[in-house]
């Protein structure tokens, strides 16, 4: 069999490392022990979005451990699990907890994005569910402070409307990192390979509040480990192809104007205004495409339907085209 989390095999549901990271060792089973939720007030929860997203329809909810076993909680959650997609208008909407956690354990095994420790579980019924440990949590249960960056920002519904989550651009995010982060030089980097790697696979609602710092120990605020992440595009295939704009007038930039969409020196420039050197953001670009075959073999073997699988190898096959500098007529872009 394999492990729930990392797909590598095991002899258990959850392989030793990933038993340890989720559950401090403990036995976990990867199937819980009582339905899933039904979703009773969600007609009052969609209300509050009017952009089509994920973040607008996906129910969550709080699990702890009690004897070896994983239950709901109202308080002291250890745990956040995301079940089914909670819409009609959505496409494929079975493969969501799949597609998220696979696209986490994308991010952390093939580009060693820091992540939140996630696997995929099961209710009673057989609906399945994405499950992800807080890592806000202190080991005397206490919180680290934490902040997103709609936060940080200062936006909110009252001041920039019900959009307000996709009001900013991502070189603001960096500009705050280089303001509150002691160490911004890594931070900026991770930030440039996340947005990056949110464009490989097709996420199209990496919005302000999916990015946050966190206070350590010793005061210092770092960015957290990477959360939300998934191939969007499998559910909402119309979608802008970036939440936010990479920075302020890119749609002017030469690149973008001539082809409708972003490019290599798009990322570039990006990097650039992330005190990134060109030739360190080239490496990273590289990379990315160097890993088209492991992607696509990863979305292969994992529990994906077909439809969706065709649809996650075809948007990271179309995007690492584009961060190629190659265009359709065969040209480099330059
Ligand atoms: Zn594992």
């Amino acid at each position: 069999m394999h492990c729930s989390a990392c797909y590598r095999e095991a002899k258990q549901d959850f392989c030793t490392k990933c038993s340890k990271e989720l559950f401090d060792g403990g036995k976990i089973s990867a199937v819980l022990n009582f339905p899933a939720p039904t979703a009773d007030n969600f007609a009052e929860f969609q209300k509050h979005t009017t952009r089509l997203s994920i973040s607008g329809v996906q129910l969550k909810y709080s699990l702890r451990r009690e004897n070896k076993e994983l239950v709901m909680t109202q308080k002291a959650g250890e745990y956040i699990i995301k079940p089914i997609l909670a819409s009609t208008q959505l496409a494929a909407i079975k493969d969501s907890p799949e597609n998220e956690h696979l696209t986490m354990q994308i991010a952390r095994q093939l580009f060693r994005i820091r992540t939140a420790a996630n696997g995929l579980i099961h209710f009673s019924d057989g609906e399945p569910a994405y499950i992800t440990r807080r890592f806000d949590l202190k080991p005397d249960q206490t919180k680290y402070q934490q902040e997103d960056f709609a936060q940080l920002l200062n936006r909110t519904s009252v001041l920039y409307g019900q959009n307000y989550k996709y009001d900013a651009t991502y070189e603001e995010i960096g500009t705050l990192i280089k303001k509150y982060v002691p160490a911004a030089l890594p931070a900026l980097e991770e930030l440039f390979r996340l947005v990056v790697f949110n464009y490989v696979v097709g996420n199209g609602d990496a919005h302000l509040k999916n990015f946050s710092l966190m206070q350590l120990h010793t005061g210092e605020y770092r960015l957290t480990p990477a959360y939300d992440l998934m191939s969007t595009k499998i559910h909402t295939p119309y979608e802008n192809d970036i939440a936010l704009e990479l920075y302020e007038n890119c749609l002017d930039a030469p690149f973008y104007s001539a082809y409708g969409y972003y490019g290599r020196p798009d990322f570039i420039e990006l990097a650039k205004r992330l005190a990134i050197t060109e030739k360190r953001s080239s490496t990273i670009l590289e990379n990315y495409i160097n890993a088209q075959e492991k992607m696509v073999e990863m979305i292969q073997k994992s529990g994906l339907s077909p439809e969706s699988k065709m649809s996650y190898v075809s948007t990271v096959k179309d995007r690492l085209f584009r961060i190629s500098g190659m265009t359709n007529k065969s040209q480099p872009y330059i």
